[in-house]
């Protein structure tokens, strides 16, 4: 029996030139915070099209690090509350993105980060126009916003209907200048987002329809990502197959993949996309066990012949990242024992205990 909720509020806005086609309707109040990261907003051309589209008074906060901490968040939504911003515009990939989600927080909450965790927030928050420059987290359409977390030495979501972004407009150009790797590794979050969701024990017949539609597109950028020729085709396939992704993970939350992933990023530096990619082989492998259909409709979708194609396709996107890592055992424990706390893995199908997820990050890890 079908029974399912679905709610993604994002207007969505896709196609080429669309912020500058926006123009004055860019605006969602008197005065814009911008957020971005360092140099992104300007290196993808975005900026000048946000400058150059909106009339209205706007104060620009560029330093959003990569992988953002709450007082980073805390620096931003000061001064959107000294210089009296009504509205955040968010440029960048998914650091910029989830840094003014919360930053739309707590611009109106007098609260600390690591509050608005346990006991959440009160007053609405400022409303966001999303602009992506990366593909892969779909953060402009998800009610989620990541964070470092030093005190519990992790990344942790922070979850929401209202953190959803009012806006995005989404323009394939943007990602045009990323470097190859990052588009990897940017499409492989991408792709987690789509393949987890699709596996997850909450999917439902409306997230199966952006995640299969997803799988596909995404299956068909795979020779470009192999030869890493990527035209502006490949890059409008993998932005569409992220907000795919995104609008997947919207209604499932994500697996066990990202559990196991933030300790890559948190200790070891990974990116967020190549540290779930390292476990997307053994994620399917065990998934197997527990829902045939489901990962042989991915495998198929993705026109691959076999659990093993997948593996090596992984294995070529990252040739030099794999095998690479060699984590003691004793840590490895700890990082199984701190994703089985997560929810992430309680949403996995055979909800994996300790000792598997110990396995699965040996396989990769050790
Ligand atoms: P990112 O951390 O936003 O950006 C990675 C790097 O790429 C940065 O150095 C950035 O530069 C650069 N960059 C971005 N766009 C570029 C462009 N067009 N051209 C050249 N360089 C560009 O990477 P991300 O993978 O998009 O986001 C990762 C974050 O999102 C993680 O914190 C992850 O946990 C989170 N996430 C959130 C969700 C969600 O639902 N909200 C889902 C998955 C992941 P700058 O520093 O200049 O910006
Ligand atoms: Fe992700």
């Amino acid at each position: 029996m079908r029974e399912f909720s679905f709610f993604m509020p994002t207007k969505l806005v896709f196609g080429q030139d669309v912020v500058k086609k926006a123009g004055a309707g860019l605006a969602l109040g008197k005065k814009a915070l911008i957020v971005t990261g360092r140099s992104s907003a300007r290196l993808s051309g975005a900026l000048d099209d946000v400058l150059e589209a909106l009339s209205g008074e706007y104060v620009l906060f560029d330093r959003v690090e990569n992988n953002p901490t709450g007082e980073n968040c805390q620096e931003g939504a000061e001064l959107a509350r000294s210089e009296n911003c009504d509205y955040i515009i968010a440029i960048g990939g998914g650091s910029p993105l989830d840094a003014a989600k919360v930053m739309a927080v707590l611009a109106v909450n007098e609260k600390s980060p690591l509050e608005l965790y346990a006991q959440g927030w009160e007053k609405k928050p400022l409303p966001i126009v999303a602009i992506p420059t990366t593909a892969g987290t779909g953060s402009e359409v998800t009610p989620y916003a990541v964070l470092t977390i030093h005190e519990e030495e992790t990344k942790k979501g922070l979850g929401g209907p209202d953190l959803f972004p009012a806006v995005a407009y989404l323009d394939p150009k943007y990602t045009a200048s990323l470097p190859l790797q990052v588009t990897i590794d940017t499409a492989v979050d991408a792709l987690s987002h789509l393949v987890e969701g699709y596996l997850s024990n909450r999917a439902s017949s409306a997230s199966d329809l952006a995640a299969l539609q997803g799988i596909a597109v995404w299956g068909g950028v795979i020779p470009a990502l192999r030869s890493g020729d990527i035209s502006l085709q490949v890059r409008e396939d993998l932005l569409f197959a992220s907000m795919l992704g995104g609008i997947t993970i919207a209604q499932t939350g994500t697996t066990f993949v990202h559990a196991l992933g933030y300790p890559l990023t948190y200790f070891h530096d990974y990116p967020h996309g190549r540290a779930n990619g390292i476990f997307m082989a053994s994620y399917l492998e065990f998934t197997h066990a527990h829902a045939p259909e489901r990962v042989e409709m991915v495998l198929e979708l993705l026109d691959l012949p076999s659990l093993n194609a997948f593996r090596e396709l992984m294995n070529e996107l990252f040739a030099d990242y794999v095998g690479k890592l060699h984590v003691p055992e004793e840590r490895i424990r700890a990082y199984a024992e701190k994703a089985a706390q997560t929810k992430n893995v309680s949403y996995s199908r055979g909800t994996p205990s300790v000792e598997e997820l110990t396995e699965i990050l040996k396989e990769n890890i050790l």
